[in-house]
């Protein structure tokens, strides 16, 4: 659905009121095209901790140009040699000339220790700090700049390259205020960037549209094998995306008492493994809970989680899913923020965060990373059918003031499917522009 708004406000005359009346002003974001460099600019890099020599090397290896001084497309500080609050002024000396010079859509992350990881109580303090700069920026900086604070646990500084070109890249324009954590692991890089799915099998829910039907593309353009799975009275549509991503379709009610056995068969018939397991079908049936009859209840609790988890045991079960797998969540917002009408909905996507969190440590030791994304206000047919107000609240209602696209969603899922995530794990990543709620 068209943004007119965001439409009338980027054009000349409507620039010139916007900015008169104070009203939003949603800057046009840039976003990943294949062949891209991987940032539209030098970098500046300050800081100093047992990151510093990673990041030159993984800079230099994508041809970046580590620049001395700005303007610059992107600020990356190495917060790790941070042991006690005094240090933050080092935060403070490297942002603040820059605070109003970086390039449109620029990128500022910080690199830290996770606090939990700290032996040092001062220590700790101050790397817990980080996440309120981090997140105050993101607010600040605008021009569609993005503000991320990642966690590089001890021992994990060689599994940080896929996360660092995430966030770096305008694969993550739509991702800001976020704070991930990054655990050691043995990372098989990809042996091709722009292709690091390739030889894999990832399988899609709710792919016939939507979200879903972005998350099929950008896993095929990184190279996997996609199986595009819907309800059977999406079968057309299914078909028209499988084709467009030369992949396969499967019409299947998750729901179903026999759909994890039937799930499983397939998959072992046609493909033997699936290595990228994609959970993103889901539905609302909003009412208040006054008026919420039990059907709505149970069929959203059924699709968005109770499903899922049935199919993830007998996947598992069956070693359907090999190690080294990925098994990927949709949560939501409101799941985080909780939403009035929407107990149902609220309750399934908190517990697809309860899953993520359950089941990472379960299943780290083979290796098979459980991760979720939480996305805010996209522009599906979903939000489309949204009151007016609540529509435009939802869209304005961030730091990019604008809606996200499947796109910026499906790009955060592909992070997670790389071979290079290994050590990502455990997180639930918003991909809300920095939406206000819950957050
Ligand atoms: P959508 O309604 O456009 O697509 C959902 C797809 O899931 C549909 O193709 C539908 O047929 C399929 N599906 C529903 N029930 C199914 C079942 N029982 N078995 C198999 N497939 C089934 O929704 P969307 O906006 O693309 O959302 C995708 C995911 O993102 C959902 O989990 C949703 O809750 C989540 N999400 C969306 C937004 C947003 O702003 N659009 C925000 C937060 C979270």
């Amino acid at each position: 659905m068209t943004d007119r708004y965001a439409t009338f406000a980027r054009s000349g005359p409507g620039r010139a009121l916007t900015k008169r009346l104070g009203l939003p002003q949603p800057p046009r974001l840039r976003r990943y095209r294949p062949g891209d460099p991987l940032v539209a600019g030098p970098v500046l890099l300050g800081g100093s901790g047992r990151l510093a020599d990673t990041v030159t090397k993984i800079l230099d290896s994508a041809g970046v140009t580590i620049a001395a001084e700005g303007p610059a497309a992107a600020e990356i500080f190495d917060a790790t040699g941070i042991g006690e609050s005094g240090q933050l002024r080092g935060v403070y000396d490297f942002f603040q000339p820059y605070a109003r010079s970086l390039t449109p859509s620029g990128r500022v992350i910080v690199l830290g220790t996770p606090p939990e990881a700290c032996d040092d109580p001062r220590a700790a303090t101050a790397q817990r700090a980080l996440e309120g700069f981090v997140r105050s920026v993101g607010k600040e900086f605008g021009r569609g700049t993005t503000a991320n604070l990642v966690y590089v646990a001890p021992g994990a500084e060689s599994a940080v390259e896929s996360t660092l070109r995430f966030f770096l890249s305008a694969k993550s324009a739509y991702v800001s205020g976020q704070v991930v954590r990054v655990g050691p692991a043995a990372i098989t890089a990809p042996a091709d960037w722009e292709k690091p799915l390739a030889g894999k099998v990832a399988l899609v829910t709710g792919a016939a549209r939507g979200i879903g039907a972005s998350i099929a593309q950008v896993l095929a353009r990184d190279g996997a094998h996609v199986v595009a799975l819907d309800v059977p009275a999406a079968g057309d549509a299914l078909s028209g995306v499988a084709n467009a991503v030369q992949g396969t379709a499967v019409q299947l009610d998750i729901t179903a008492t026999d759909a994890p056995v039937r799930l499983a068969e397939h998959i072992a018939a046609r493909h033997g493994h699936v290595d990228v397991m994609v959970h993103n079908a889901g539905i609302t049936r909003d009412r208040t809970l006054a008026r919420m009859k039990p059907e709505r209840w149970d069929a959203v609790l059924e699709v968005n989680l109770s499903s899922q988890e049935r199919i993830n045991e007998v996947l598992l079960d069956r070693e359907l899913i090999p190690d080294g797998g990925r098994l990927i969540g949709v949560a939501s917002i409101a799941g985080i923020a909780g939403n009035r009408g929407q107990t149902n909905y609220a309750t399934s996507k908190a517990g697809v965060i309860g899953l993520v969190q359950s089941m990472a440590p379960v299943l780290a030791g083979r290796g098979i990373t459980v991760n979720a994304v939480a996305p805010g206000f996209i522009e599906t047919a979903m939000t489309a059918k949204m009151p007016l107000m609540l529509r435009e609240a939802g869209r304005r209602m961030n730091s990019m003031a604008q809606g996200g696209l499947p796109v910026d969603v499906a790009e955060t899922i592909a992070w997670f499917a790389s071979p290079g995530s290994g050590g990502v794990t455990g997180n639930v990543v918003r991909v809300c522009g920095q939406s206000l709620l819950g957050a």
